[in-house]
């Protein structure tokens, strides 16, 4: 099969021939669909987040068909569509247990720690399988593995309720299903903060109230815009410090600040302005768990998240394309998420 992996760091992926893999007794050969490009994919072949041993074929955005099933495997039969969770957890340790897998302690994540889906074919556990219904494209089921579960697992992480208020920084890839995410769980008015015209523009026509913070403080314009009242839950989805204050300044009372964006760098917190006077909470967001999954695929199935084709681009599996999407992801693009389709 074909597959295009980071052999060295630094360096561009490259692709390489490798045997078809056999799935384990618990595990499935996935012929893989789609496959979507992350922006973690650029961090591992930039080494700013370790991928050990090399070379690795990257790639935790996955949907396709199961064509060959493990000896023990009962919920899934071959042909059957699947999208698959991109953590492989052990199901048998405290964090399993409780249902808060993404702390197992042998977890591994699919693309980083296992060979994942920039290939022809990916053996993945069968208990990271999902059944991806005929109502939901398998690109749309492999984006939604990663940037719409993360969005959502940040929505519950916030305890968003019916009818309250949200602002969410940062319109990529995260925030495109965030918005819907937040509408379908019955959220109030939506203020979705970027920079990017176009970005701003297709989140408007999603009924989210734009909020450039390329012309001033987007939490100040967020307290204009509610009558100085500020938001019930407030979403980081990019990773900057300076969002990540933006976010924390624009809550009202009660409010609830969930940081899903991945930065070393600190900002500042006003303890009494920004947290005691109010009651706010800054929440940490790390992954999903795949109790979440269900709904999000619910969700989608019923049409109320969409990620149409005209936010996608589908490239071919060929290193060459697949490296320049990653340059892309570097650079900052418009496009809200690459994926390959072999
Ligand atoms: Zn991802
Ligand atoms: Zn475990």
């Amino acid at each position: 099969m074909k597959a295009v992996r980071l052999i060295e760091i630094g360096k561009p992926l490259r692709m390489e021939d490798l045997p078809a893999p056999d799935p384990g007794p618990e595990e499935v050969l996935v012929r893989v669909h789609a496959a979507g490009i992350c922006h973690s994919d650029a961090h591992y072949r930039a080494g700013v987040s370790r991928v050990h041993p090399l070379p690795r074929t990257p790639g935790h955005e996955i949907a396709g068909v199961a064509e060959k099933i493990g000896a023990n495997v009962k919920h899934i039969a071959r042909g059957t569509r699947v999208c698959v969770h991109y953590l492989a957890t052990c199901g048998h340790c405290a964090y399993c247990f409780a249902g808060q897998e993404q702390f197992c302690a042998t977890g591994k994540m699919i693309g980083k720690e296992q060979d994942g889906g920039y290939a022809e074919l990916a053996v993945v556990p069968a208990r990271s399988l999902f059944v991806l219904p005929e109502e939901i494209p398998f690109v749309q089921g492999a984006i939604m593995m990663c940037s719409s579960a993360t969005a959502l697992h940040a929505l519950r992480k916030a305890r968003l309720q019916a009818g309250e208020s949200v602002a969410v920084f940062g319109f990529g890839g995260l925030g495109y299903s965030a918005v819907q995410l937040a509408r379908a769980l019955g959220a109030g008015e939506i203020f979705a903060v970027d920079i990017n015209p176009h970005k701003l523009r297709l989140a408007a026509g999603l009924g989210a109230i734009g909020i450039d913070a390329g012309k001033g403080d987007a939490a100040a314009q967020i307290m204009e815009a509610t009558k100085g009242r500020g938001v019930d839950v407030a979403l980081e989805l990019i990773g900057l410090p300076a969002s990540m204050d933006g976010a924390v300044r624009c809550l009202g009372r009660l409010g609830r600040a969930a940081l899903a964006g991945l930065t070393r760098e600190s900002f500042p917190v006003f303890p009494y302005d920004n947290l005691l006077n109010k009651e706010a909470q800054i929440i940490g967001v790390s992954d999903h768990l795949a109790s979440e999954l269900p709904l999000l695929l619910e969700l989608a199935r019923s049409g109320k998240l969409q990620i149409p084709a005209a936010v996608t681009r589908l490239i071919p599996l060929e290193a060459g394309a697949i490296n320049a999407a990653l340059d892309g992801l570097e650079g900052g693009t418009d496009h809200i998420r690459t994926v390959i389709t072999p």
